[in-house]
């Protein structure tokens, strides 16, 4: 997909930047699938190690209980007379009372097998070799896996030799195991199990699952492909091996991970797509604007600006315009901050200015007191190589530098307080031009660098006259700022004046200038030079 995407026309400009793209946008998405890979296996490793521990403890439980209760019977039976109903009972009675006893079955001296559970047995069975136990230790003893001869069931005996030389043991019920599993709803897949080894021969004496046919699983190196934990209890002589597969624990995360890359390479390409889009429009348009310049699409419309109580026209805003080829008339938000970034704006600064000297040089000739107003971007003062440009119009234009004002934010002041900013201001006001401040309110000027600029005019931001949200609060930030300008001797013009009722409020307030939709939208120059012309001569 990727490699279709390359082949793109559009597209080859911007390939780092889409590769960029792809590739930071894939590299948390990757990283997140890798870390769900660790946690699943760390969840899972987690999880037998639960099992094993449950398992562990079930299995002690089960032994101290045999334990216990074997010792009793033995007591029972050395003081008692042998050969009695009453055995029989009492075994049966223990047997029911816990149900991990499946039979209970005593020996005799001669190690034969002549009472169980489910009765006497006549004639008494002989045990074979493998079925008896170490007669030298008094202790409880593990055997198996055995077939009880009687019940033919195969399961694990727990068996302790009697004072007498005889045992009696205990079946513990063979479906026990994976009955803890199923209440305990553990899973370990198809071919998982649990096993209980004999730590001393290793050899398996029970399990559940898919036991290996092999006892020596504990000595084993787990394969590769299975997750293996292990659990020993050292006081019983057993230990408690889980092992499942690796396939069945990941079964999970590998639906997560079949959905997920999928995912994560789509939406990587479409953000490739989505880079390589913009930087492609970015420099589609930087080109179209460079061509701007020289086919005369760039135009400056002015917009008045008059005194606010007289409504006489004192000057006007110059305001530029971009008669796009393919996307109509376009608006300075939409091309200004790329010609910034780009730098472009000084090329297109210096057109400004050149088409405002010209047009001034016009309306001056019938209007000797009129000012144009050029807004500069910071880009054009931040070096001297840049501002010299502006300089040199100025000082080639000396009668028309001072009907001119030019305009800057009060971001900028501030931000670039130490760069070249205060300087090429300083030079720009040697020519006679004027300054002011613009959107003034809408950044964060501090009042004390504002008394320090020698800045002539103030423009008060649209959102304090006509915004939306212009409020009581607003309200009393407007007469600040106006009490302000008139205090530091600076010309308050308001913007954005767009009702009757604003005026009249701003004349209330004791602002000077106005200029807004109340009067004028801004126009191409001719029509602004006929709108002066219909203005009482100043
Ligand atoms: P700005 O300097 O604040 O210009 C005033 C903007 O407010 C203009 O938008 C104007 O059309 C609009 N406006 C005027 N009266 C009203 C009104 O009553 N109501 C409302 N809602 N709006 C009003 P525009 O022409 O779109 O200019 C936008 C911004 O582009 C300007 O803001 C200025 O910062 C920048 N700009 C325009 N021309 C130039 C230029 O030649 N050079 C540079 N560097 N920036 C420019
Ligand atoms: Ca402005
Ligand atoms: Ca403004």
């Amino acid at each position: 997909m990727l490699q279709k995407l390359l082949h793109y026309r559009w597209f080859r400009g911007s390939k780092v930047l889409a590769l960029g793209a792809f590739g930071i946008t894939l590299l948390p998405q990757m990283a997140l699938l890798g870390l769900s890979y660790v946690h699943a296996l760390t969840y899972e490793r987690n999880e037998l190690q639960s099992i094993a521990s449950l398992s562990a403890r079930q299995m002690t439980s089960l032994i101290r209980a045999a334990e216990i209760t074997l010792k009793d019977l033995e007591t029972y039976f050395s003081q008692d007379r042998l050969n009695d109903a009453r055995h029989l009972q009492l075994l049966q009675r223990t047997v029911y009372r816990d149900p991990r006893f499946r039979e209970i079955g005593v020996v005799n001296e001669a190690g034969a097998l002549y009472l169980t559970s489910l009765g006497f047995i006549e004639p008494p069975i002989l045990l074979q070799d493998r079925a008896r136990l170490d007669l030298s230790k008094k202790e409880l003893q593990i055997l198996g896996p055995l077939t009880t001869q009687v019940m033919q069931e195969r399961s694990l005996v727990l068996a302790l030799p009697t004072q007498g030389q005889g045992e009696i043991n205990i079946l513990v019920d063979p479906i026990l195991l994976s009955h803890w599993l199923e209440i305990n709803g553990l899973e370990l897949g198809p071919d998982g199990y649990i096993a209980f080894v004999r730590t001393a021969d290793q050899e398996i004496i029970d399990g559940a699952g898919q036991l290996p046919r092999e006892g020596n699983i504990l000595s084993a190196q787990p394969a590769r492909d299975r997750l293996q934990l292990s659990q020993s209890l050292d006081d019983i002589g057993v230990t408690i091996v889980v092992n499942v597969s690796r396939a069945w624990i990941l079964r999970d995360w590998r639906s997560f991970f079949q959905l997920g890359v999928p995912i994560a390479l789509l939406s990587s390409s479409l953000m490739a797509l989505a880079a390589g889009h913009f930087v492609a429009l970015k420099a589609q348009m930087e080109q179209d604007l460079r061509k701007a310049i020289a086919s005369d699409e760039l135009e400056l419309y002015y917009q008045p600006i008059l005194d606010i109580e007289t409504e006489q026209c004192v000057g006007a805003e110059a305001l530029i315009r971009w008669q796009h080829a393919t996307r109509g008339l376009l608006l300075p938000d939409a091309f200004i901050p790329l010609t910034e970034k780009t730098k472009l704006i000084v090329k297109i600064g210096e057109w400004v200015i050149k088409q405002v000297l010209q047009t001034q040089a016009d309306l001056l000739k019938k209007n000797p007191h009129l000012y144009i107003s050029v807004n500069l971007s910071p880009v054009q003062i931040t070096s001297e190589a840049h501002s010299k440009r502006i300089l040199s119009l100025l000082t080639t234009h000396p009668e028309i530098a001072p009907h001119l004002l030019f305009e800057i934010t009060e971001n900028v002041l501030v931000e670039d307080a130490q760069m070249h900013i205060p300087e090429a201001l300083a030079s720009i006001r040697a020519c006679g031009a004027k300054l002011a401040l613009d959107d003034f309110g809408s950044g964060y000027c501090g009042i004390n660098y504002l008394s320090k600029l020698n800045v002539d005019y103030l423009k008060i931001d649209r959102k304090f006259v006509s915004g939306s949200d212009v409020t009581a609060q607003t309200a009393t930030v407007l007469e600040g700022i106006i009490d302000l300008g008139n205090r530091l001797q600076m010309t308050v013009v308001a913007e954005g004046v767009e009702t009757e009722a604003q005026r009249q409020t701003l004349i209330k307030k004791g602002v000077r200038y106005g200029q807004g939709y109340l009067w004028s939208r801004p126009m191409p120059a001719h029509e602004f030079a006929l709108f002066v012309a219909d203005s009482s001569p100043l």
